[in-house]
């Protein structure tokens, strides 16, 4: 074999034996992301620069150092002269979220019913020194939710990335941390305070972060040098700088928590690498990696970059999540991979109050291998239902205000539409003999 014939630089060839690993993250990505009513979208794997440049701030390593150029045709007679948007740089994707935005305004998704649940997977390009676990194309899974400033979407996007991780056969290694960095009215107030405070350090933090204090404070916090986060230990923190509105919000995101069960811990220090973030950020980690080197999920809402791009004023939450890091840890845990499938009951709740019942119930019915999906969304009682038969669901069960109150449970046959309520210890008995009777 000629001697330059080896894969580039931090790529890697994923051989047969690691495929099933790959297959189980993708189905159940899909089944859990389709379960919370997410459509799948996938975006091209170049774009013009400027969708990063524009979202992720100048200041950020991605867009400074680490994205890839497109080359044009190499024969050049085949570059469609003249053309205005031939000029601009494209470049390969280095991340998913800024396209997705630009899709969403793009296609115009904001007359959909909102909020719009988006998810994806595919590829990814950075240009970074190849060391462990980092690869220059790497592959990402993730959600994104546009139109809903609610904080039970955060706190439900939260619980999903943790039941996707649990499914992995991962929850137990989990810890997940949490924080607010505020909205652009707390911004200059955090900003002014960090500043004050760095000011007296700068000569003891690293070149990066003298860069920060300059473009970003924020983001001193989360440095990696030890000798940054000493002085990052005394820093103000963000949680006590919020607005009331922020302040508020967080409040409410960490109690849908509560409820939902699950476990995080508040990091002040939390504020993630890219700058388009607002209000909660949050990144899931091996709970063995006390010292926050490599993050397997992580997210947050961004409530201004739909905006900063030129659409109208919406609200966004998301996450995503590195498959490699986490096929690595599912071999090294030597977790066995059971086969997927689909829905055969839909939940459809109506109010408030049914909707966090929603999810929980949701992931208990799973539990127990009834292929089960939620209709998460605020619409009525008809219009869910519809959905429901779209989906092909065999049996509905429906929560409303009068359920919740009750604990019981409405169990609607969508083939004969005959309906009874069911108290809730019942229903998992109920639901068992419909479904074999079918
Ligand atoms: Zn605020
Ligand atoms: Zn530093």
């Amino acid at each position: 074999m000629a001697e330059n014939l080896q894969k580039p630089r931090g790529t890697k060839d994923i051989l047969p034996d690691e495929q099933k690993y790959w297959q189980y993250v993708s189905q159940v990505v899909f089944d859990k992301c389709e379960s919370f009513g997410c459509g799948k979208i996938t975006t091209p794997m170049f774009e013009f620069a400027e969708v990063f440049t524009k979202s992720l701030g100048s200041s950020s390593d991605i867009v400074t150092k680490e994205m890839f150029e497109v080359r044009r045709a190499i024969n050049p007679s085949l570059i469609e002269e003249g053309s205005e948007t031939d000029k601009k740089t494209m470049v390969l994707r280095p991340e998913f979220t800024a396209a997705i935005v630009r899709s969403y305004i793009e296609n115009g998704m904001k007359i959909w019913p909102q909020p719009v649940k988006l998810y994806y997977e595919g590829s990814c390009f950075r240009y970074e020194r190849p060391q462990s676990g980092r690869y220059r194309q790497f592959n990402q899974f993730g959600v994104e939710v546009f139109g809903d400033i609610d904080p039970l979407i955060d706190a439900s996007i939260i619980y999903l990335g943790y039941q996707i991780l649990k499914k992995l056969g991962l929850a137990q290694n989990i810890t997940i941390d949490i924080n607010s960095v505020g909205c652009s009215t707390c911004r200059p107030k955090m900003r002014k305070k960090l500043t004050d405070y760095f000011e007296k350090f700068l000569p003891t933090l690293c070149t990066d972060c003298n860069k920060r204090f300059i473009e970003n404070p924020l983001r001193i916090l989360d440095c990696k040098e030890e000798k940054c986060q000493k002085v990052v230990e005394g820093a103000p923190q963000l949680v006590d700088m919020l607005c009331t509105e922020c302040k508020t919000h967080f409040k409410s995101v960490l109690e849908n928590l509560d409820i939902m069960q699950i476990p995080y811990n508040l990091n002040s220090k939390l504020v993630r690498g890219l700058d388009y973030y607002t209000k909660t950020v949050f990144e899931f980690y091996d709970s063995n990696d006390t010292a926050r080197q490599s993050t397997l999920l992580g997210g947050g809402r961004y409530d201004n970059l739909i905006k900063m791009f030129g659409g109208s004023d919406t609200p966004a939450v998301g996450f995503g999540a590195g498959i490699e890091r986490l096929v690595e840890k599912m071999k090294e845990l030597e977790v066995e991979v059971p086969e997927g499938g689909r829905a055969e009951v839909s939940i459809i709740q109506i109010g408030d109050k049914a909707r966090k019942k929603c999810l929980p119930l949701l992931n208990e019915l799973e539990e127990l291998g009834i292929k089960v999906t939620c209709i998460m969304g605020k619409d009525s009682l008809k219009s869910q239902l519809r959905m429901a038969s779209r989906m092909k669901s065999k049996v509905s069960v429906i929560i409303g205000q009068r359920e919740v109150l009750d604990n019981s449970a409405i169990v609607r046959d969508m083939i004969d539409g005959v309906q009874e309520t069911v108290k809730m210890d019942k229903l998992i008995g109920i639901l068992k003999g419909k479904l074999d009777k079918i």
